[in-house]
């Protein structure tokens, strides 16, 4: 049987895109191509992914994978998705909120667990988050998500795009940007560029912290204050008295003057340790 194309599944369906949903399907199959070789999509792996649409990525999924389960939020896609994907008996399907999952629950035994996903772009950064935090044992992300925030993802210390996403992700995962995907690649046209972005986790945060709710704290505040000083940002956040503040930062030898977006990821985990050392009782 011919394979349908994104356009032809649409038209039988007569399906309507919800923009609200970050619903812009792939029409490019060179991308579909770079995006299940650069996971490397294999017979031993789980794969989850999140927002199928009419499962013109999964199908490539399937072919390779030992199973797929895809979580889609959509109502109207699920009948569809059923039904263009029956041939397949590795396919489970789950009509969920992708931040309401507990991946444990899909997880289970699975000793090789992938995510590959044309993430909604309206909730890539909570996604992101919440498969990082959870502890999940994926051992990659392969995802496409908007140019600029693969941007900030990647970024190295000094420059305008280095943030706390940059900590967030870079404290659980190695990062490399895979492609870049034009807006002519997607069903109905997004109106900013796309980025193909692997994270790879690693088997231990890429540093030690006593307190990581302090690290990412004191990460998030020093970007968030990116115009004032670090002495200013820790002090903001009210977890150590004022004359203790200098002595925090001289025992790592950091000067309590620079800017936050100067900070290593090493740099931040001696502070926030040191904070710790420091903090009021
Ligand atoms: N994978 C398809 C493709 O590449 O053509 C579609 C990708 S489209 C960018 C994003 C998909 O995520 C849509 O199918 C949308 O309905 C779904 N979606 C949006 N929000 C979601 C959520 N919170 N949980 C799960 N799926 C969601």
């Amino acid at each position: 049987m011919q394979k349908l194309t994104t356009r032809d599944v649409v038209k039988k369906y007569n399906f309507k895109f919800t923009k609200s949903l970050g619903q812009n399907f792939l029409i490019d199959d060179t991308v579909l191509e770079d995006i299940v070789s650069g996971a490397e999509v294999g017979q031993e792996d789980l794969i989850i992914e999140i927002g199928p649409g009419v499962g013109t990525l999964t199908r490539e999924l399937l072919k390779k994978a030992k199973r797929v389960c895809a979580i889609e939020l959509d109502y109207d896609l699920i009948s569809i998705l059923n039904e263009e994907l029956k041939d397949f008996d590795n396919f489970q399907l789950i009509h969920k909120d992708a931040l309401k999952v507990d991946f444990n629950e899909i997880i289970g035994t699975e000793e090789s667990v992938k995510v590959v996903a044309n993430l909604p772009y309206y909730v890539t950064t909570p996604i992101i988050a919440k498969l990082l935090k959870g502890s999940y044992k994926f051992k990659s992300l392969t995802i496409m998500i908007q140019k600029e925030v693969a941007e900030r993802i990647a970024a190295e210390p000094g420059g305008k795009d280095y943030g706390s996403l940059s900590i967030l992700v870079q404290y659980y995962c190695n990062t490399k940007i895979l492609r870049k995907v034009p807006p002519t690649s997607f069903i109905p046209q997004p109106k900013v560029e796309s980025t193909v972005i692997r994270l790879d986790r690693l088997d231990k945060p890429k540093v030690e912290v006593k307190d990581e709710e302090l690290f990412f704290k004191v990460a998030r505040q020093s970007f968030n204050m990116r115009r004032k000083t670090l002495k200013n940002a820790v002090k903001s956040l009210g977890v150590i008295d004022s004359d203790k503040i200098d002595e925090a930062f001289k025992a790592v030898k950091i000067n309590p003057g620079r800017r936050g977006e100067t900070l290593s990821i090493e740099e931040f985990a001696a502070l926030a340790d040191s904070i710790y050392m420091f903090k009021k009782v």
